[in-house]
């Protein structure tokens, strides 16, 4: 990959006055959690996205938890998930005034273990659970917990409704994350789209509102036409370059 297009973004950056990053799974794929669509390691290979839908929860929860407690054994791998190099370059970045917010749609927390601090999560977090009646919030674990000793569904202890995971499931309405990250967008001069396929809506909508975008994924999106400036490159090594062109200047 040429020098000139990292340098041309660091300089984009430069001019810039507000920045909004946007990340999707593949920024945390070098932290060993798969994501959905990649070729051959994505986890749509292996399951059907219709199962993580708000209609199956209901309709089949014993199946549902049976599946996410599935996908939570492969995503963890059995072991503690650290943040990459990408997560803390962003991070610094923001730190360092260069970057003033930060969308995800990945529920995997590694942004705020990284530092980065104005984070949206417009598709939940998987550490959290609510009550779909009181709307009372738990931890993650208290879900587990009660799933594990086969409470399904697992009940509010407050109401004795439902509880449910806070991540946004296929059929979910979003959450009030998604319109404070909209507002972010349509205020920004350059929006930084990274590890993301952009075939989720309506986040995929959001690059679009800002001045201009650019994006960097390992793989080609639906979007690459649109984009100023286009990086086919892995997050952390294009985000090293980048930020190495941003502090020489
Ligand atoms: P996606 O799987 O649709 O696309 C990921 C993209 O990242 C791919 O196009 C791939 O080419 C690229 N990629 C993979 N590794 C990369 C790397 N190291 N550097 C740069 N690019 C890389 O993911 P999406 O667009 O985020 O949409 C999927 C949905 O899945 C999101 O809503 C998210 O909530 C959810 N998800 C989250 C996690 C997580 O939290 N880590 C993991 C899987 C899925
Ligand atoms: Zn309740």
């Amino acid at each position: 990959m040429a020098d000139h297009k990292f340098k041309s973004i660091a300089g984009i950056i430069n001019d810039s006055n507000k920045i909004t990053i946007l990340t999707g799974a593949g920024i945390s794929t070098e932290s060993g959690i798969p994501d959905f669509r990649s070729k051959k390691t994505g986890l749509w290979n292996r399951f059907d996205s219709s199962l993580l839908s708000r209609e199956f929860l209901y309709k089949n929860p014993e199946k549902f938890y049976e599946l996410a407690i599935q996908l939570l054994s492969i995503l963890k791998n059995g072991q503690k998930i650290k943040p990459n190099k990408a997560h803390y370059i962003l991070a610094e970045m923001e730190n360092n005034g260069i970057i003033s917010s930060l969308i995800t749609q990945n529920i995997d927390n590694l942004h705020k273990l990284a530092g980065s601090k104005n984070i949206y999560e417009v598709h939940g977090n998987m550490k959290k659970a609510y009550c779909v009646f009181c709307k009372n919030e738990y931890s993650f674990l208290t879900l587990y917990k009660k799933v594990l000793r086969k409470q399904i569904p697992p009940l509010c202890p407050e109401c004795g409704s439902i509880l449910r995971t806070s991540v946004i499931l296929f059929g979910d309405e979003l959450n009030e994350q998604f319109y404070k990250a909209r507002e972010e967008a349509m205020t920004s001069d350059l929006m930084m789209v990274i590890g993301s396929s952009l075939e989720v809506g309506p986040v995929n909508t959001l690059p679009m509102l800002a001045k201009k975008f650019i994006i960097i994924n390992r793989d080609r999106t639906c979007f690459d036409s649109q984009a100023f400036l286009v990086i086919n490159k892995n997050a952390a090594d294009a985000l090293s370059e980048i930020y190495k062109f941003i502090k020489e200047r």
